[in-house]
């Protein structure tokens, strides 16, 4: 039995930094059954408990090893909405194949790369539309289109909910529009998973932005019984640099959705995009990895500064790894400390300084402390911060009783209530930027809390 998942086949570095389309290629059916033949079908199925919506892995994967694709779909969508997203996004190392007993002695069942397989060959083959339920009556207004929103809306519409979608963009999906750059997941694949959701009837209303188009208030005077929050945290951070005014100088959220969203990158897009020479991106994560990426193929030299080292870096191992690929530079161990411009206010320079790790602080993660005297410039045209994003502070300030903790996160309750009677939130507007897969299960606890409540009061 082979100890390694089947390889995924990618488009080389050399050629994909020229063109925007998926690096990763995705599973042959052949590859998939051999693949899913690796899985011992454990008895106490540790993988599930990894998974933050409890997928009957072993299950859909036997079926996968019988070649019975459809059935794998089948037990997939029992507990998750958008499998073709979490298959090709989801931080599976630190989730259900972290807990893969296969792992032990060599590399875990490529669980998130089969998830993809059976999605991916569902959609080509056409899966057929569902079946709109009975409408049962009762009408629920979710805030935000993006995987908590999509996924709060789709279970609360499969159960019969007249359900509209409130979004601020103008078009839905959230950060798997605006945010993840087609390369990693193309636009096709999550605009056909929202039209599953028009299907079954969910109503979209874009270029709506809640607490500015219509209050809470004005949406549940209109016969809303519900509210479901799932506005995300698309407010960046800065770092207060001096000179991070300069021309030349982005929050990843800009930068990336003039990319994704506006396809700026084309000749033909309305949208223009600064086309850098060098570029230094600040910061660790998936973010940083995506916007660093995305310069690349700009064309730009490319630097990401980051004052851990590689171990602390929080970006999924599969994006480092392309991105060094990609011949993206590390400045690992290094942050900026000063921002340079030229006589026309344009970013020329960034300024940084060498960091050491000290003690653990409160996340754990062992201090960065700046080494005195060891400054250092690197030239460069543009600069991205990708240092993390805060909740938009605009529904809370507009709506009463909505309680915030210290970092402006709606408060909630076990079954994703917020401190006011009949509005519910999950996603990134309560725990902060987190990950896509636990903004969906939010959304899917939201919608039974809002059923349950709601059928009580019937
Ligand atoms: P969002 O996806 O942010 O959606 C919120 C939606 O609400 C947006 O469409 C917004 O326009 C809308 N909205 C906001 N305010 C209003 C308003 N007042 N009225 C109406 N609409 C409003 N996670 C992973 O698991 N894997 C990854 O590889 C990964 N990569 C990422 C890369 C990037 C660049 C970013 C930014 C994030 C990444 N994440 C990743 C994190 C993940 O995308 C988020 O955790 C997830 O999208 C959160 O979902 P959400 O529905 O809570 O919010
Ligand atoms: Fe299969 Fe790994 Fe889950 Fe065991 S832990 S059932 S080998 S996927």
């Amino acid at each position: 039995m082979q100890m390694n998942k089947h390889p995924m086949p990618v488009q080389e570095p050399d050629i994909r930094i020229t063109n925007v389309e998926e690096v990763a290629l995705g599973y042959t059916p052949e590859t998939a059954i051999e693949e899913a033949k690796r899985c011992l079908n454990c008895k106490h199925k540790p993988c599930i408990g990894g998974c933050p919506v409890n997928i009957h892995i072993p299950d859909f994967i036997a079926k996968v090893a019988e070649g019975d694709f459809e059935g794998a779909y089948r037990i997939i969508s029992l507990t998750s909405s958008l499998p073709a997203i979490c298959g090709r996004v989801c931080p599976q190392e630190s989730q259900c194949e972290s807990k893969c007993v296969r792992g032990i002695k060599g590399e875990p069942v490529a669980i998130g790369r089969l998830e993809r397989f059976v999605a991916d060959y569902m959609r080509e083959k056409g899966e057929g539309k569902p079946e709109k339920p009975q409408p049962n009556g009762h009408k629920v207004a979710v805030v935000g289109a993006g995987p908590a929103g999509l996924s709060a809306a789709g279970d609360l519409a499969g159960m019969g909910y007249e359900v509209t979608v409130f979004e601020a963009l103008h078009t839905p999906g959230g950060v798997l529009m605006y945010g993840i750059p087609e390369f990693r997941l193309p636009k096709a694949i999550v605009q056909h998973e929202i039209s599953k959701l028009k299907d079954l009837g969910v109503e979209f209303v874009t270029n709506f932005v809640v607490g500015r188009s219509e209050t809470i208030e004005e949406l549940m005077n209109e016969g809303y019984e519900a509210v479901f929050v799932g506005s995300g945290a698309g407010l960046p951070n800065f770092m207060n640099l001096p000179g991070e005014e300069l021309k030349g100088v982005f929050s990843a959220n800009e930068f990336l959705t003039r990319f994704n969203l506006m396809k700026a990158y084309r000749e033909d897009s309305p949208t223009p995009i600064h086309h850098p020479k060098k570029t230094v991106v600040v910061g660790g994560g998936n973010v940083a990895m995506d916007a660093a990426r995305c310069a690349r193929r700009l064309g730009s030299e490319v630097y990401i500064v980051y004052r851990r080292s590689l171990e602390e870096l929080p970006a999924r191992k599969e994006e480092v790894e392309h991105a060094m690929e990609e011949g993206i530079i590390f400045k690992l161990l290094n942050n900026p400390v000063a921002v340079h411009g030229d006589e026309n206010g344009c970013v020329n320079a960034v300024e940084c300084i060498e960091m050491e790790l000290g003690e653990p602080d409160a996340s754990g993660r062992r201090r960065p402390i700046a080494k005195e005297g060891s400054s250092f410039m690197i030239d460069a045209d543009c600069m991205i911060m990708a240092i993390g994003t805060s909740p938009n502070p605009l529904i809370r300030s507009t709506t009463e009783g909505l309680e915030t903790n210290r970092k402006g996160c709606l408060i909630v309750d076990e079954n994703e209530m917020t401190t006011r009677e009949g509005i519910y939130a999950g996603g990134d507007a309560v725990t902060g930027a987190a990950t896509v897969i636990s903004a969906m299960g939010a959304g899917k606890k939201a919608a039974a809390a809002i059923d349950k409540a709601l059928l009580k009061d019937a």
